[in-house]
């Protein structure tokens, strides 16, 4: 009974993965959340919020504590200035906001660039909005931009172009001078930019991250998405926004107040007082953790015999593992869950245009414990052994 919009689509791999971890009892590397909780101030300020009596509707583009410390904190971190009232709209989660924002901007049969591999709920929302997609394939191991790759198919008829930096899955943080040809692409096209940035706090190795509406004449054709669910450890929590000018707002708030209406006060306001609190000893601090956990996964993929990418960002690694076996990915990550114990995300789902290039790849997430990560290195080890 699905519609012939959505059907193509079937189930995203993050429920498959995670229900097939759980019937074989693996380690869940698959689907991207922490196995520990955020701040426990956040989680305190939830709690007490609940029991405050914040718990019916809310303003519907967010609780007035919320986009007021959303715009606090994009002014400090980049010194961008967004008004709260008109240019800032909260979501529940940013799948959410990438569905609201691509259903209230884009009329049926106009054209959305993506960028492949994709985060699998781009192509879906996409359909939802009766849009058509058109892709540029990111290639292994760099996943660099190619300028002609983009002249090819980028002409005035893309409306939208959705860009998602640092990226999932590749780990890759676009440089300056990709953002630069995005950008050049989008003012010569009259393009506007959704830009999806929730892994914006997890860059690695001093990679800076520069928000495309940072640059010179971008911030008028720029909606930018986040979350508050990778920076605070809360996924469940769903919450989400979208900053731009008034008008690329309205657009996502016009299909937000019709879908989910507003998010849960409660956690607004406990996610206003970690944004608040998020200052740069927070960040420092997290981008420690997360780097600690990106190098002990890389050496135990690398010591198990994969060979993978060390990434600038995200808290995911793809790792190709041609060394170990000659299986297509959903077959491997099959048999890695069922004889081995670890879950990871076949990537050639996040290919739509050019499938063979998730082929040899398997993407593991490390927003885990250190007890988790070691349980799956040992569990990875026995690749070794099986071969
Ligand atoms: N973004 C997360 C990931 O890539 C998953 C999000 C979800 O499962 N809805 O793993």
């Amino acid at each position: 009974m699905i519609s012939a919009k959505l059907a193509p689509f079937g189930t995203t791999i993050f429920s498959e993965m995670t229900r097939l971890a759980n019937a074989h009892g693996a380690i869940n590397l698959a689907q991207g959340f922490p196995d520990f909780d955020g701040p426990p101030a956040m989680i305190d300020a939830a709690a007490r919020a609940l029991h405050d009596g914040h718990n019916q509707y809310t303003r519907s583009m967010g609780h007035p504590k919320l986009v007021e410390a959303i715009r606090r904190f994009i002014e400090r971190t980049y010194g961008l200035a967004y008004d709260p009232e008109t240019e800032i709209a909260v979501t529940s989660g940013c799948t959410e906001a990438i569905a609201t924002s691509l259903i209230g901007l884009l009329n049926p049969g106009e054209t959305v660039l993506l960028f492949e591999p994709f985060y699998d709920s781009y192509p879906a929302s996409v359909a939802m909005a009766g849009a058509t997609a058109r892709y540029v394939t990111l290639r292994h191991p760099d996943f660099a931009l190619d300028e002609s790759a983009l002249a090819r198919v980028w002409d005035a008829s893309v409306r939208v172009v959705l860009v998602n930096n640092p990226h999932n899955p590749s780990g890759k943080v676009f440089t300056r001078a990709e953002l630069e040809l995005v950008a050049n692409f989008a003012r010569r096209h009259d393009t506007i930019v959704v830009s999806d940035e929730v892994y914006e706090n997890l860059t690695y190795d001093g990679a800076p991250h520069n928000p495309i509406a940072s640059l010179p004449d971008m911030r008028k054709r720029t909606l930018t998405l986040s979350s508050a669910g990778k920076t605070f450890s809360c996924t469940g929590w769903k919450v989400g926004w979208v900053t731009g000018p008034a008008s690329l707002v309205a657009a996502t708030q016009a299909a937000h107040q019709f879908t989910t209406f507003c998010t849960p006060p409660a956690f607004q306001i406990a996610v206003a007082a970690a944004l608040d609190a998020a200052d740069a000893a927070f960040l420092a601090t997290y981008r420690a953790e997360y780097t600690a956990r990106r190098d002990f996964l890389l050496a135990a993929l690398q010591a198990s015999g994969f060979c993978p990418i060390r990434p600038r960002g995200t808290y995911f690694i793809l790792a190709d593992y041609s060394a170990l076996s000659h299986d297509d990915d959903l077959t491997f990550a099959r048999r890695l869950v069922t004889e081995i114990g670890v879950a990871a995300v076949p990537p050639s789902v996040f290919y739509a245009a050019d499938k063979t290039e998730g082929r040899r790849l398997l993407r593991f997430a490390f927003c885990k414990r250190p007890e988790t990560l070691d349980a799956a290195a040992e569990r990875l080890n026995k690749l070794r052994l099986t071969q």
